[in-house]
């Protein structure tokens, strides 16, 4: 998608501070972290949000998880860590390219806000 904010930084057009790539997912740390630590994990191919997920592109999201735990084991998020991924403007989602925020570092609350 060309006026896409997140398929600008997975192609690199945007600059980002990377935590991991491959051929099919980009994770990067977040601008405004609300945690010591904070970043994002998208796949490369455009998806609006969670709401587009079906069968034609559920196989990146899994893949998604794969990195998620192997990031949190290579960082050390032993103490736990949460994903949260925001569908929807009442969500509080502010980018329409699918992505899941991994926040660790600090005690967290339930319900979130
Ligand atoms: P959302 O509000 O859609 O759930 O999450 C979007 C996230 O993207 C926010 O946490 C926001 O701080 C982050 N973000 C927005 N623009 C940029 C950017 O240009 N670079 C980076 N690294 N993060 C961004
Ligand atoms: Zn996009």
């Amino acid at each position: 998608m060309s006026d896409c904010l997140f398929c600008k930084i997975a192609a690199g057009e945007i600059p980002s501070a990377c935590v991991y790539s491959d051929d099919l997912v980009y994770a990067f740390n977040d601008i405004d972290p609300q945690a010591p630590k904070h970043f994002l994990v998208i796949p490369r191919e455009h998806i609006a949000s969670c709401a587009e997920i079906g069968p034609g592109n559920s196989a990146v999201v899994a893949h998604i998880f794969e990195v998620i735990a192997k990031l949190a084991k290579e960082l050390g998020f032993d103490d736990g860590f949460r994903v949260v991924s925001n569908c929807g403007e009442s969500a509080g989602q502010s980018v329409k390219h699918l992505h899941f925020h991994v926040l660790s570092g600090r005690d967290m609350t339930w319900p979130p806000g």
